[in-house]
């Protein structure tokens, strides 16, 4: 800034002035695709692991670039995180997932519930359950078609704070997911004193249930204990037949990852809600 000397000034604008440009860069361009609405939802399927019916989905946010194409969220959701923009966006995903669940419930389809994320800064605002009646209540939408995942690490703040916004979300009867279970550091009674509902087991473990006695042992051990707090478990990044089956022994709930199927774009979903997965 200007109480710097010159020289620290210079030495900062030297070394980073390209990486601050780029950051502006992507702000504006964010900026400018929150403006033309240049954000989709993809949809993947999640399945009953006992039944192999479809029986949710989680949406997922892309950005249609005019020059790049589709980019991932994992490209622009920490930027529009340390911006703020993901205020914007957050509401926006919710806005098009109530407006995706009327339209399929208008052509009759067999809708199954869908999870949106919250991301830390959105929860923190503890705005999310207001947003959350304004949207459901504008589509029409019953509260028990919309889901909302959140990671461990977005409820570690105050935790009365914390209790009165996640009380607010299930007073409207939508569902909370910890999203990416067993990459913080909050334990199973944590998450029971909270309510959640469901517990989403991050893909990480979901990769070592093939490969050691370990992970299949620390998988169970996640399982019995969800299921005795009276939580659900969704197994993500299901990439082979091994993983379901030892998933399936274990007594998972509900699995998710591309062996099952991939996030596909709205249009792929009637398809699925009324043949299921197996074609
Ligand atoms: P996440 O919430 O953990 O979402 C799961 C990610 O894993 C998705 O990546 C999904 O495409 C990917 N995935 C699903 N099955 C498999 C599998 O079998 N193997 C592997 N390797 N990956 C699999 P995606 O769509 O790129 O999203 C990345 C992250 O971006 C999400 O991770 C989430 O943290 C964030 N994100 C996505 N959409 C939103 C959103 O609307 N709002 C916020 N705040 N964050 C979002
Ligand atoms: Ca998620
Ligand atoms: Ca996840
Ligand atoms: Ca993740």
């Amino acid at each position: 800034g200007k109480t710097d000397g010159k020289g620290q000034y210079r030495f900062f604008e030297a070394s980073q002035s390209r990486l601050i440009q780029s950051r502006l860069q992507l702000k504006h361009r964010l900026l400018e695709a929150i403006e033309l609405d240049q954000f989709v939802l993809y949809y993947q399927p999640r399945v009953d692991a006992f039944t192999g019916e479809v029986c949710s989905m989680e949406a997922l946010v892309r950005w249609i670039h005019p020059q790049h194409g589709l980019v991932s969220p994992l490209e622009f959701i920490p930027m529009a995180e340390t911006t703020g923009l993901i205020l914007r966006i957050g509401e926006m995903v919710m806005e098009k997932a109530c407006r995706q669940i009327d339209a399929w419930r208008r052509q009759g389809l067999p809708v199954v519930p869908v999870s949106i994320n919250v991301s830390p800064k959105q929860f923190a605002r503890g705005e999310v359950h207001r947003q959350l009646a304004v949207y459901l209540d504008r589509h029409q939408v019953p509260a028990s078609l919309l889901e909302v995942e959140i990671t461990e690490s977005a409820m570690m703040g105050e935790q009365e704070d914390v209790l009165a916004e996640l009380g607010a979300i299930r007073a409207l009867g939508v569902k909370l997911h910890v999203d990416d279970f067993g990459t913080g550091y909050s334990s199973l009674s944590q998450l029971q004193k909270l309510k959640m509902d469901v517990l989403k087991v991050d893909r990480a473990f979901t990769s070592e249930l093939g490969n050691s006695r370990e992970g299949r042992v620390f998988f169970q051990a996640i399982v019995s204990m969800a299921h005795a707090l009276g939580m659900s478990v969704v197994a993500e990044g299901v990439e082979t037949a091994e993983q379901l089956c030892i998933l399936q022994e274990l007594g998972c709930n509900e699995v998710q990852g591309y062996y099952l199927a991939r996030p596909m774009p709205a249009a792929d979903i009637p398809a699925v809600l009324e043949q299921g997965l197996r074609s």
